[in-house]
C-alpha cells in the first residue's frame, strides 16, 4: 500500500515540510481482531533554518509508524476507524511532526557564524579573536608570565657549554 499527497501546515519551530510537497506513506494494513494494524514508513522532504549558520537547511525525513487503530478513538492520538474508513492523513501528519528536525543543520561540517562579528564562516573568514571568558582570564595571565620567564631565561643555551668546559677540567 502506498499513498501520497501534500499535507498542509506541517511544521515545527525550526523546520517544515514545504507547502504542497508530497508526503509518502508506504506500508501495510493488517486486519486483526478489533481493528487494523498500520505498519508504514512515512517520508517527506523538509526545509529548515540551520542552527549553526542560520541559512537554509534541507533534507528528507523518514518516520516508522506502527499503530493499532480500532472503532474506539485512541485517547492519545484520536485515531479511529469511522464508517469503515481510516484516516491515514492524520497518521502521516503526526509522524512527520514527531520526526521533523528541531535543530537542522545545512551540512554535517557547517562552520556556523562567528560569535563576534556574525560572519558566515562557511563563506568567509574573519579576523576576530574570541574575547577571553573572565573566569579564565587568570589562567591567561599565568600563561603570559610563563612566556616572559622563557624569554628571560634565554641564555640557557650557553649553560651546557659552561658545564662541558667545567667537565673537561681535571
Ligand atoms: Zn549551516
Ligand atoms: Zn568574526
Amino acid at each position: 500500500m502506498q499513498v501520497e499527497g501534500p499535507i498542509p501546515e506541517l511544521y515545527v519551530t525550526s523546520s517544515q515540510v514545504p507547502e504542497g510537497a508530497p508526503v509518502v506513506l508506504a506500508g501495510s494494513l493488517e486486519s486483526v481482531s478489533g481493528g487494523i494494524v498500520v505498519t508504514a514508513t512515512v517520508t517527506a522532504p523538509y526545509v529548515g533554518v540551520c542552527r549553526r549558520c542560520l541559512s537554509t537547511a534541507t533534507g528528507s525525513m523518514e518516520a516508522q509508524v506502527v499503530e493499532l487503530i480500532t472503532d474506539d478513538p485512541d485517547p492519545d492520538t484520536g485515531y479511529v476507524i469511522e464508517g469503515g474508513k481510516l484516516d491515514l492523513l492524520a497518521l502521516a501528519h503526526d509522524a512527520c511532526i514527531l520526526e521533523l528536525p528541531l535543530a537542522p543543520i545545512c551540512r554535517e561540517d557547517c562552520a556556523g557564524l562567528c560569535p563576534v562579528c556574525g560572519a558566515n564562516l562557511n563563506l568567509e573568514h574573519c579576523s576576530c579573536t574570541l574575547p577571553v571568558d573572565p573566569r579564565w582570564a587568570g589562567l591567561a595571565h599565568l600563561y603570559q608570565e610563563e612566556l616572559k620567564e622563557d624569554l628571560a631565561g634565554e641564555p640557557v643555551d650557553a649553560r651546557p657549554e659552561e658545564e662541558d668546559l667545567q667537565g673537561q677540567e681535571p
